[in-house]
């Protein structure tokens, strides 16, 4: 059975549109495509990092930061969903923004459904993509009622069955509700595995393969998070801050700064 598209729609070929903030210019999203792109393609000709290699890769990340989470505000595992769902062409501070007020009275599908898909709106009107996300929150909300008891299911298949949940949301639910070791690659994900020679592909499914197939038992459960937040802060798109990097001696990409 073909699998599910890595991100939730929309989608792209190196995920950069899934997670450009809404504010972001139009030159400043090319910017972004093209670092990712380049990244993908400079990816596939360099070395690999080896297995030693990559096991310090992971014990730094580790030691700085052992328990990484997602930066999005959730208090269980529905409005962590719902959270997800909700941050698609958005940054997690404005999804947290208007999630906060909207959690404290829909913090289950019940309720939820109950709050109803006009008020759900003018609650997320400030978040890109508003009107569709409604539509999907709500309809997921009455689909976990109807299927699942109300509850979150654990299984991939049941969750990319929800309205408005892709592969990339099954991927961070499963990961960061339930511990599974799960790769959910986004733009950051992608740019940083193919920059760093960890894990090269030219599509995010690709990437996330590879680095289902690398990255050891023993490191998996946090990857996500710790890749992510490397993409996010440091090895950012236009202007990776090399030298403040911690694996900047381990990384193979030729544009860097540092190491
Ligand atoms: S050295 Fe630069 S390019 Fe390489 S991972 Fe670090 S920040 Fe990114």
């Amino acid at each position: 059975m073909p699998r599910k598209p890595m991100f939730d729609p929309p989608r792209s070929a190196t995920g950069d549109e899934a997670e450009a903030p809404p504010h972001e210019t139009a030159a400043t999203a090319r910017g972004r495509a093209k670092a990712n792109a380049t990244a993908a393609r400079l990816g596939a000709a360099v070395a690999r990092l080896t297995p030693d290699e990559i096991v310090q890769l992971f014990r730094r990340f580790e030691a700085a930061n052992p328990s990484p989470t997602s930066e999005l505000v959730y208090v269980n595992p529905f409005t962590l969903l719902v959270a997800v769902v909700l941050s698609a062409q958005s940054t997690d501070a404005g999804v947290n923004k208007a999630t906060k007020p909207l959690f404290a009275i829909a913090d289950t599908p019940a309720k939820m459904v109950a709050l109803g898909e006009e008020r759900l709106r003018e609650a997320i009107k400030t978040i890109g993509l508003y009107r569709n996300k409604a539509r999907n929150v709500v309809a997921l909300s009455e689909r976990l009622i109807a299927d699942h008891g109300g509850e979150v299911p654990r299984e991939r298949a049941a969750l990319e069955a929800l309205p408005g949940v892709g592969r990339k949301t099954a991927n961070v639910v499963l990961n960061t509700a339930f511990g599974e070791p799960t790769m959910a690659v986004d733009t950051h994900m992608f740019r940083v595995a193919n920059r760093l020679g960890l894990a090269p592909g030219k599509t995010p499914l690709a990437v996330e393969d590879e680095l289902e197939r690398v990255v050891p038992d023993a490191f998996k459960r946090h990857a996500h998070h710790w890749l992510i937040l490397h993409g996010r802060y440091v090895c950012k798109a236009l202007k990776p801050d090399c030298g403040h990097c911690p694996v900047a001696d381990l990384c193979r990409f030729p544009g860097k700064t540092a190491g």
